[in-house]
């Protein structure tokens, strides 16, 4: 069976360091080990669109942000299709027919709908079209009969759910779909990475983020202003690790190498938790520490960024190639559902015939 990625992002801003560490930097990592056959990477516009219905200027700004963030990362067109789900008609016929193997109150026991309704005040007022995304989101991922989804933790119920239509779908129609594994990330404090504000997860609707596209002095900013242990006031106080942004960022992103040049005194990053646990190292030491290592990992991606900046035409061009490259694929398997389905009145002269019968 062919290996097939599809993964995605929601066009709600700029991609964030969570984004990173938590999907982007795997997929870019995944693709460049030739490991499988077709990768999808969606801008979930239409998703968007559910919690911003009466903003889509938001969301048709922030495709094109979305999409340089994607090429700074460097995922490449030539090796990843890149496409618009709004571009993608069949996936909303898709989800019409799945919503029918989806009750009201197994979507309403979704852990991240139910999470991602508290945040947006939607409890009275939840639009349809949100309450039933991840069947929307099935739909995306099964249109493309992917095998594998990177993405981060609160995505775990979605896949889920996604697993459960496609079981239902083949054992009420017959194999036509594919069930889909989630990829986390195997580094703990990538899963859900925090806000700069300690927040469980930093999220473009929190206003809690370091973005990709920051300046230099952007980042340096927010990371001077982040959030640490509050009983860490004189430097020789014992610090705590757990809550402890600037631990868990240290963790997401720092490697050997980093130690090496910008702290030559320690031997790895477990010696400098040591010491700060124990009494005696400052957090704007271990801020600045973390500053290096963001900075030396996000500059080659903000250097790509303002080169593709020069030239958003070619950016517009790979989302037009890439979505009409997803269609045909989305496309043939609508064309397997349907026949699966029988909804194929016209080509199936078996039918013709049997009614015919009927009536002679
Ligand atoms: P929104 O607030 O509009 O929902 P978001 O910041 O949650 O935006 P999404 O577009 O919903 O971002 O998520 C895209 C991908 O990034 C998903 O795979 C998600 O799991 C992952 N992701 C988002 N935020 C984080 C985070 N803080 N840590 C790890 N992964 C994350
Ligand atoms: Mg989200």
């Amino acid at each position: 069976m062919s290996k097939i990625i599809l993964t995605g992002d929601r066009p709600t801003g700029r991609l964030h360091v969570g984004h990173y560490v938590g999907s982007l930097r795997r997929r870019v990592e995944l693709q460049n080990s030739g490991e499988y056959d077709k990768i999808y990477i969606m801008i979930a516009d239409a998703q968007a669109l559910t919690d911003n219905a009466d903003n889509p200027e938001k969301v048709r700004q922030n495709i094109v942000e979305v999409a340089l963030d994607y090429l700074s990362c460097g995922l490449e067109p030539d090796k990843s299709t890149l496409f618009i789900q709004s571009m993608i008609p069949e996936l909303t016929e898709l989800s019409f027919y799945y919503m029918n193997l989806v009750t009201v109150s197994r979507l309403q026991r979704n852990p991240t709908v139910k999470a991602e309704i508290q945040m947006r005040n939607f409890e009275a007022s939840i639009p349809v079209g949100f309450f039933t995304y991840p069947i929307s989101q099935a739909a995306d991922i099964t249109a493309f009969k992917a095998t594998t989804v990177p993405v981060g933790e609160d995505q775990m119920p979605m896949l889920e759910q996604c697993r459960e239509i496609v079981h239902k779908f083949n054992s009420v129609y017959g194999e036509a779909l594919v069930e889909p594994d989630i990829l986390l990330p195997d580094n703990k404090a990538c899963l859900r990475l925090p806000g700069i504000d300690g927040k469980a997860k930093m999220s473009k609707s929190l206003n809690n983020c370091i973005y990709l596209s920051d300046s230099e002095a952007e980042v340096k900013k927010k990371i001077m202003s982040m959030y640490t242990d509050p009983g860490h006031i004189r430097i020789e106080d014992p610090g705590k690790l757990e809550g402890n942004c600037v631990f868990i960022y240290l963790d997401a992103f720092c490697k050997p190498e980093h130690v090496a040049e910008y702290m030559p005194d320690y031997k790895s990053l477990d010696e400098i938790k040591e010491h700060y646990q124990r009494g005696g190292l400052g957090d704007v030491k271990v801020k600045k520490f973390l500053n290096n290592v963001l900075q030396s990992e996000l500059a080659p991606i903000r250097e790509r960024r303002k080169q593709w900046e020069k030239d958003i035409p070619a950016v517009y061009e790979i989302l037009k190639k890439g979505s009409e490259e997803a269609e045909k694929v989305a496309a043939s398997t609508l064309k397997d559902v349907r026949n699966a389905m029988k909804i194929n009145y016209f080509e199936d002269n078996n039918l013709i015939k049997e009614q015919a019968e009927k009536y002679r």
